[in-house]
């Protein structure tokens, strides 16, 4: 299975060091939406989506003035994963499943552009989907998929479900109430796509560090602070069997990418 990590969704928020760590602290950060997509023999499968084109083309509609305000998405057509699909040479249609970590609406938002795709969540997700941090609008017609946390142990990880033998959700409860993981086998390694469940690299570190400014969004953003806490402690715990990543981190983002400069 071919492996490709995108970027589909560049955030410039103010802060500089004290949100990504590097540089002065008068600079914009930079802040990305890591999604993987997988070339497997039946299609093409998404974890995560990014922003998508509609939340470009009219951001009013469905990101709110906090979010637009505060992480200032870049706004480019061309990271959406819909023209990073077309641009690999295959069309939205090739895209027959996503595995979405959560509903948050820099994860959900390419959802409107691969309508032919069932979407898989937890269940616990979609119990929660009236949350107002969510923007219905970019989601209401999806094929979603729902599974019950109740599958088998995976580095420790209790309450796997398989979509496929090479694709697992693991529950990562915490950022919100029905966040998940989604992890990768490709040949003898597994990858871990870990969604929110941590912000930034120096979490994955001994001793763990994230820049104030960036743990306060941390912070704020979490729904259950027990499990989030316990869940980044197994993550660093496999960290060194698995290739773990995060959504939002451009240093990890770029480590992957290395056909890029
Ligand atoms: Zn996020």
């Amino acid at each position: 299975m071919k492996v490709h990590h995108l970027n589909c969704g560049t955030m410039r928020p103010f802060g500089g060091r004290l949100v990504d760590g590097r540089g002065s602290y008068f600079h914009r950060a930079e802040l990305v939406c890591h999604v993987v997509l997988l070339e497997a023999d039946d299609g093409l499968i998404l974890v995560d989506t990014g922003l998508g084109l509609d939340d470009l083309r009219d951001p009013k509609a469905t990101l709110s003035a906090q979010y637009r305000h505060v992480s200032r998405p870049v706004l480019d057509e061309r990271e959406t994963a819909l023209r990073q699909v077309e641009a690999l040479g295959f069309s939205a249609d090739d895209v027959r499943h996503i595995a979405l970590t959560h509903l948050d609406v820099d994860h959900a938002g390419g959802l409107r552009d691969f309508p032919s795709a069932r979407v898989h969540v937890l269940k616990e997700e979609l119990d929660d989907s009236a949350n107002p941090r969510y923007s219905p609008g970019q989601w209401r017609h999806a094929d979603f998929v729902p599974h019950e946390p109740t599958g088998e142990e995976w580095f420790g990880f209790r309450g796997v479900r398989e979509l496929r033998p090479d694709v697992l959700l693991v529950p990562l409860i915490g950022h919100t109430r029905g966040h998940t993981g989604v992890a990768i086998r490709v040949e003898d390694r597994w990858l871990l796509h870990a969604g929110d469940a941590y912000f930034f690299h120096g979490e994955m570190s001994a001793p763990p560090h994230i820049p104030s400014g960036l743990k306060y969004f941390q912070d704020r953003a979490e729904t259950v602070r027990g499990l989030r806490l316990s869940n980044q402690d197994r993550l660093r715990e496999v960290a060194g069997q698995v290739d773990v990543f995060c959504a939002h981190d451009p240093v990890e983002l770029r480590q992957r990418q290395p056909h890029r400069v």
